[in-house]
């Protein structure tokens, strides 16, 4: 496959020190009229300061060029997005199955063992929702393999599904539009940009994460609407459930903007204190208060719509029991929840894991859910080989082996079932890990084949420095699903709304083992198709 960077052409331009200085300078401009921002991290505020740091936005890390992308891996990612959409909203609706991945796991897990617990206790009086919303981000890295012909074959292969809390969305059109921008105004100038001009040019799709995504809460918004009012004249509205202290706040703010439907954002802290559930409702509705200064001024109510989860996927959310009983308080409610606690435990890396060990037609889970072949064999292609580490299957014990052996396991990385980055453990840093962990919890892991992707070449703008050299692209693919839930009438539930809904770009450096943008690793980026 021909790409920018093996023809005879340089990708990226080379640029020189002048150019270099006016190409960070415009993208700092554009950044930050643009909301390409996060909050400047408190060190760099100082004290007598504190005052000003609300006030201050800096620009997000991001790449100077558009990284070249394989334009049929990007096209198979995105024709597999509504197919996954499908796949995970059925996931979430069997119950028996997922209750049987918390039972395989739950040795070594107890934050995913205490989040079950939470939907034990709401199925035992009955959930009240009849509808869930899901935003969901499938990652992927290209896989370059060599064929016996000495060719190059590219692949794309999944990283992760995430069903919660999936971020950029907000950020990753804005990245997407800056690199438009440049193309038509900046690179141009470059001396050596007409070399890549003649050549490739730049294929730089349309990105509308922050819209697509609004539009699906929007619609869920209008999904609840439909039901019959509990109260007369009693707004409803959609809560974003947030983190104290976000530094990437405007990334979620893009996308509230897009919202029509009046929106709040609530630190996941204080669930118990502006919310409460009105139990008095068969339905449970679940209740907002705009909380006044004054305890004698009466607040406002609002009735909650949809409830949007940019917190709780990690045990810090969670210090306490009374942080379990906010979440309770949430999954019981008629609200529409993106995600259910279902849905959050058919995210973890172990149901990924599950789909993804080959197994015969007729056996394999992934059929099961996906009866259509043609879907399935579009998933199936996306699949890197993972492997379970439980003592009972053949898999299992091989893949026990492998982590334990210290050539083997440079191919593999470890995963626990926790969300967020930093969470891994890789190459020859997976024996001396499972070293301290009981032999009877390494089921709790799964043990997952290194991707292997083309090697890149791009600079990165981060903290008003530039880095250059050897990139690793992560593409992200969101998607929006609106499914009503199975119920004794129904042994499944039925797919209101399904799209597609934009893509991120996230590069690290070639050098780094995570990527996240927020973790300090990861930077935004687009897709210049090749
Ligand atoms: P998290 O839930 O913490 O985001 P991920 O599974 O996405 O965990 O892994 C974090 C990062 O590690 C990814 O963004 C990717 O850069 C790298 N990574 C994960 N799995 C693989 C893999 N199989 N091959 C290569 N890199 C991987
Ligand atoms: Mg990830």
């Amino acid at each position: 496959m021909a790409t920018a960077s093996s023809s005879d052409v340089s990708y990226p331009p080379a640029v020189d020190e002048a150019e270099r200085q006016r190409l960070v300078q415009v993208i700092k401009d554009w950044s930050i009229a643009n909301g390409l921002t996060v909050r400047p991290p408190p060190a760099a505020v100082s004290a007598t300061e504190a005052e000003l740091a609300s006030t201050l936005a800096m620009t997000a890390p991001v790449t100077l060029f558009p990284s070249p992308f394989s334009r049929s891996c990007f096209e198979e990612a995105q024709g597999a997005q509504e197919p996954y959409n499908e796949l995970y909203a059925k996931i979430s609706q069997d119950e028996a199955f997922l209750s049987r991945v918390v039972a395989e796991v739950a040795g070594g897990d107890e934050f995913t063992t205490k989040l079950w617990g939470v939907h034990e206790r709401v199925k035992k009086e009955g959930y009240t929702h009849k509808h869930s919303l899901g935003i969901f981000r499938s990652d992927y890295l290209i896989h370059q393999e060599t064929t016996e012909a000495g060719g190059e074959h590219l692949q794309i292969k999944q990283v992760e599904f995430n069903t919660i809390a999936a971020s950029f969305g907000g950020l990753s059109g804005q990245a997407s539009s800056l690199h438009k921008f440049l193309s038509k105004n900046e690179y141009p100038l470059l001396q050596a940009s007409s070399k890549v001009a003649a050549a490739t040019g730049y294929s730089l799709p349309d990105n509308t994460s922050s819209r697509d995504i609004a539009a699906g809460l929007q619609a869920a918004f209008e999904v609840y609407n439909q039901s019959e009012p509990v109260y007369k004249g009693l707004p409803r509205c959609v809560v974003f459930l947030v983190q104290d202290g976000e530094r990437n706040v405007f990334d979620q703010r893009h996308i509230e903007y897009a919202v029509e439907a009046p929106v709040f954002r609530v630190p996941f802290s204080q669930i118990l204190k502006q919310t409460s559930v009105d139990t008095s409702s068969p339905r449970r509705p679940l209740l907002y208060h705009h909380l006044r200064e004054s305890d004698a001024a009466p607040g406002t109510t609002f009735e909650v719509a949809v409830v949007y989860m940019r917190a709780g996927y990690g045990p810090s959310d969670y210090p306490d029991e009374s942080a379990w009983e906010a979440r309770y308080q949430v999954e019981r409610s008629s609200a529409i929840k993106c995600p259910t606690v279902l849905t959050q435990v058919a995210g973890t890396k172990k149901v990924q894991q599950i789909l993804a060990t080959p197994s015969d037609a007729t056996t394999s889970e992934l059929g099961r859910f996906v009866p259509d072949t043609n879907s399935q064999a579009t998933l199936r292609r996306t699949f890197a080989n993972i492997y379970p580490l439980d003592t009972t299957s053949a898999a299992g014990r091989q893949a026990r082996e492998w982590a334990q052996d210290a050539a083997v396991c440079r191919k593999f990385v470890l995963k626990p079932q926790r969300e967020g980055g930093g969470n891994n453990y890789y190459k020859d840093k997976i024996p001396a890990h499972l070293q301290t962990v009981p032999a009877e919890h390494w089921a709790s892991y799964i043990l997952m084949e290194l991707i292997t992707p083309p090697p890149v070449a791009n600079l990165i703008l981060r903290n008003g420095q530039i880095e250059q050299g050897g990139v690793i692209c992560e593409l992200g693919i969101y998607g929006t699903c609106i499914w009503s839930n199975a119920d004794e009438t129904s042994t499944s539930g039925n797919i209101v709304r399904n799209e597609t809904a934009g893509y991120l770009l996230r590069t690290k450096g070639d050098q780094s083992e995570e990527g996240g943008v927020a973790a300090g690793f990861g930077c935004m980026d687009s897709v210049n198709l090749v």
